[in-house]
Order: C-alpha cells, then structure tokens, then sequence
C-alpha cells in the first residue's frame, strides 16, 4: 500500500530532485508513501508552467471552471471514505474526522464550482454625463498556496478552489509531512481539463520550495497558513516585493463557561474544542475560562471526561483521539506539559505518552489548571494539551478570553441572550462560537482571525473573492 507521489508541473507529473517518505503517525511499520521532494528550480519551473497558463485561464468560460471543479468535488465526495482512510493513515486523525474532512473537501470545490457562475461586478453611472462607469474583478495571476499539516484536504481545497474558479493558475505545496494527500488531491485535479500548467504540485521542504514560491517575481498572490514564525518571514519577502498576501496562523482560543451555562452541553463543547483531532487545529479550545461558582464543578467533570477519552491508532474503530503527528510535534507537547509543571499549573489528568500496539505518537490528554501568564494558556501548544482558567465574572472572563495575542476564535456557553450578544460584539476575534465548540466551521462562510492570528482578506465563502481577484474601474464615454 505504498503509493508513490510525483510533482504535477506543467500537465506533467515528473520525479523530484530526492525521494522523502511518508510516515503514518499510528504505526511506523505502515509507510503511507515515497513522494518527489523539489527544490528552487523545479518550484521556479512550476512558477512558470503557472506564468504560461494564466491567459488561457483567465480567458475561460464560467462553464470551464465549473465542470473543472465540479468533476473534483463529485470525485471527492464518491471517494470521501477511501480519500478518508488516506488522511487517517497521514494525519492520524480518526477515520470519521478524516472522513468528514474529505467530504468537506468536496463541498468546497462544489461551492466554488457555482461561484464561478456568479462572478460579478457592478454597473454606475458617472457622476459626469454621458459616462458608464463598470466595477469588474479580474483574475489575481499566478497564485502560490502554500498550507500545513493538519487539515491536508479541507485547507487546499479552499485555496485551490477559488483561485481556480476566480481564473487564476496555482503552484501548490504541501506541508512535508502529509504530502501523499496533497498528491492524491493533485492526481484528481489533474484529470479536471485544466489547460496544462493551471495547477502545479511541488512537494519539498518549506526552505526551499516554500521559499522558493515565495521569492518568485513570478507569484503574483501569496496564501499561507501555518504557523505565526513562518508566516512572518513570508509576510516579509512578499511585503518587500509589493505581492498581495493572506496568511492564517495560529490562535489560543478560549472557551468562556458562565455559571449559567447548559453544564452537559459546555463540558462537550470544551472536550470537543480542546482535544478532537487530538488538539491538532488552530481553533482548538486551548483556554477554558470558567466563572467561579461553577469552576469546581466543572473541572470534575472535565477531569473525568478527558482521562475516559479513548487514544489510539487512527484507524482503529473505537479510537476518540489519534495520534500525534510527529516525532517533532510529540517532542514539542511533551515540552510544554514540563513547562506547565515547572511553572507551577497544575496537572489535573493525562500528558502521558501511551504505549499501543502499534509504534506511534501517542498523549493521553491533558488538562492543566493555569494561571493567565503561564505560557501553557498564552502560546500555542498545537497537541491535546488545554488550559482550565479560573474567572472571577463575565467581564473578568471576557477580560481574560482577549488577553491573548491571537484572536482566531473566541467562543461562550452562556443561557443568557445578554451575555451572549455582548460577548459576539466585544470578543477580539474572528469567529464567534455561541454553545459551540470553538472548532468545527462551515465551509460556505468566511473563515480568519484578528491579531496575530491573520493577515489579509478572509478565506473560504464569497469573501474569497477579495483575495483571489483585482478590482478594475472602466469608464465609457458613447
Ligand atoms: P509551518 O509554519 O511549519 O508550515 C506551514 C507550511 O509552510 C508548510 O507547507 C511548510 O513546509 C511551509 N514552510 C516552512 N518554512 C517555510 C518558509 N521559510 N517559506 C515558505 N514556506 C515555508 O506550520 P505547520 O507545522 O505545518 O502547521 C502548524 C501550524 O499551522 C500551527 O501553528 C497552526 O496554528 C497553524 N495553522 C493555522 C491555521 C489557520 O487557518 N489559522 C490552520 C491550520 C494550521
Ligand atoms: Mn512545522
């Protein structure tokens, strides 16, 4: 079952420059794949291929893209449980997430499909006589995606989607560490009638591939999502050389439970948001602000649910957590749970590496109680590692929710209409959740942060628009 993944460039698919292989985080006897690691100058080739294709691209029908993109997404949605078993073995998390996150894929080349019918623009009449005046929106160019591991179908996807359906050609690269999904993603587009050189695939390291996409004068748009360090450097390179840019980072989303709060409903929310897909998303609930009459209640609650959820291989059918990415990853949870202590949280259940049957990366749970300054409640930790923080009211615990120097999403169990409206209008955030898990968003609405936690237009929806087409402002004299 070792598949082998090679570079798209061009129509192409062609061999890298060496050969990485893939590791499935569940078991180190079952490689997922040998896939083609590039470099700069096969980036810079697959720059070009896109350079070459925008034209004809950019020219094409509404009906073009559509059928371009919705053959990937019906494709995706009969495969959803095969492609979902792929994600499971790559990612490691558990085959329904996997499962629901490749259906999602689809979704999202489907809903760009359609937007591809709707592109629209505006029609005024000049403020001087005779004059039209016409608002249109114009491919961006050659637009390089470059995402990270931990949602390797649904983040390409809504990339890849509207810069295909807004007329733009693509340079794609995975994350290192999940590069057979990237690939399996590439296959299935590649078989879409895209004019050669509209899509390209470069697997590789971020130091040179990514950086290599990054530094092409070639790139017209640049849309990243990764980690707060790297995104910075792209930032910079891209600002230096005047190319538009988005980037979605990391986050430390907190969970506000007031006393009022549907208790049952609250403490789902919290093991949902903090520790499913093994705390491996940007939204995760990584800071769980409990007002004080309930704090003790519920960190019983919480203690019991977290040491009863099951870890284990990916696949495996009774399997509530999966495994950790990485080696590297597992290192850096590990790490940070020896920071808490050190800093005086206090563990409250798990942070114990598990041995399974197979060789994997495997970390029960766990639940520090932490004051606001310890590190573990203030940097992103990306593991099944989350924070339970003590609040005294709502305004201290809104006070706590924004101290924070990411704001992806912010969320609340409240019963109160009041304390809900008032918490959706002042929470420094992207995205509000109400009575819901800070993780789990549709795919049909915008999608981003404030803060350090993103940069640019919003992704995802018909807000993507902004990111992946120019504005243009015709006049017309008859
Ligand atoms: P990462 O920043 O290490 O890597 C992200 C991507 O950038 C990878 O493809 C990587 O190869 C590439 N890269 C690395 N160095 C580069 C360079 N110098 N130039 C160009 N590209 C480079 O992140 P990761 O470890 O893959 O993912 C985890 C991080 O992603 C977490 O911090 C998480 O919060 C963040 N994340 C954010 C969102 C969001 O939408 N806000 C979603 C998922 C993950
Ligand atoms: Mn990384």
């Amino acid at each position: 079952m070792l598949a082998t993944c090679k570079q798209y460039i061009n129509g192409h698919w062609e061999t890298g420059v060496t050969l990485g292989e893939s590791e499935n985080p569940s078991d180190a006897a079952d490689p997922v794949s040998d896939f083609a690691r590039g470099d700069a100058r096969q980036t810079d080739d697959a720059v070009r291929a896109a350079a070459g294709a925008r034209r004809v691209w950019a020219d094409s029908t509404p009906q073009r893209r559509f059928d371009a993109l919705d053959f990937v997404g019906t494709e995706i949605l009969a495969r959803k449980e095969e492609l979902g078993r792929l994600l499971a073995r790559e990612e490691g998390k558990t085959l329904p997430e996997a499962i629901g996150e490749a259906a999602r894929a689809g979704q999202i080349f489907k809903f760009f499909a359609a937007e591809a019918l709707r592109i629209g623009g505006e029609k005024l009449a000049s403020v001087r006589p005779g004059i039209e005046v016409d608002i249109t929106r114009e491919p961006v160019g050659v637009v390089g995606l470059i995402t990270p591991w931990n949602f390797p179908f649904a983040i390409p996807a809504w990339k890849i989607a509207p810069a295909l359906a807004y007329g733009n050609t693509v340079v794609f690269k995975p994350a290192e560490l999940v590069p057979t999904c990237g690939w399996q993603l590439a296959e299935i587009i590649s078989r879409a009638g895209l004019p050669a050189g509209a899509f390209n695939l470069v697997m590789g390291s971020g130091r040179q591939v990514g950086q290599a996409i990054v530094n092409n004068p070639l790139v017209d748009a640049i849309s990243f999502t990764g980690s707060a360090a790297i995104g910075c450097d792209v930032l910079k390179v891209a600002s230096e050389r005047r190319t538009k840019v988005q980037l979605e980072m990391g986050g430390k989303n907190p969970l506000v439970v007031l006393e009022d709060a549907p208790f049952e409903r609250a403490v789902d929310c919290a093991i949902q948001g903090a520790f499913f897909s093994t705390g491996q998303r940007c939204t995760a609930s990584s800071r769980i602000i409990v007002e004080a009459p309930v704090f003790d209640r519920f960190v019983d609650a919480m203690r019991a649910r977290t040491a009863s959820l099951r870890t284990g291989h990916a696949l495996a059918s009774d399997t509530e957590i999966g495994p950790v990415v990485s080696n590297e990853q597992l290192a850096q949870d590990v790490r940070y749970l020896q920071i808490g202590r050190e800093e005086g949280a206090q563990l409250v259940t798990g942070g114990e590496v598990l041995e399974r049957p197979t060789k994997g990366h495997f970390l029960s749970p766990a639940l520090f109680i932490a004051q606001p300054q310890h590190r573990v409640a203030r940097e992103e930790i990306f593991g099944p590692v989350a924070c339970i923080i003590r609040a005294d009211d709502y305004e201290h615990a809104l006070a706590l929710a924004n101290d924070t120097p990411f704001g992806l999403c912010a969320g609340i169990c409240t019963r109160s209409l009041e304390r809900a409206t008032h918490f959706k209008r002042y929470a420094e955030a992207g995205m509000v959740m109400v009575n819901l898990p800070t993780a789990g968003v549709d795919f049909h609405v915008p999608f981003g942060g404030r803060k350090g936690s993103s940069f640019g237009p919003r992704e995802q929806g018909r807000y993507a628009s902004e990111f992946y087409t120019m504005v243009k402002t015709s006049y017309t004299s008859a």
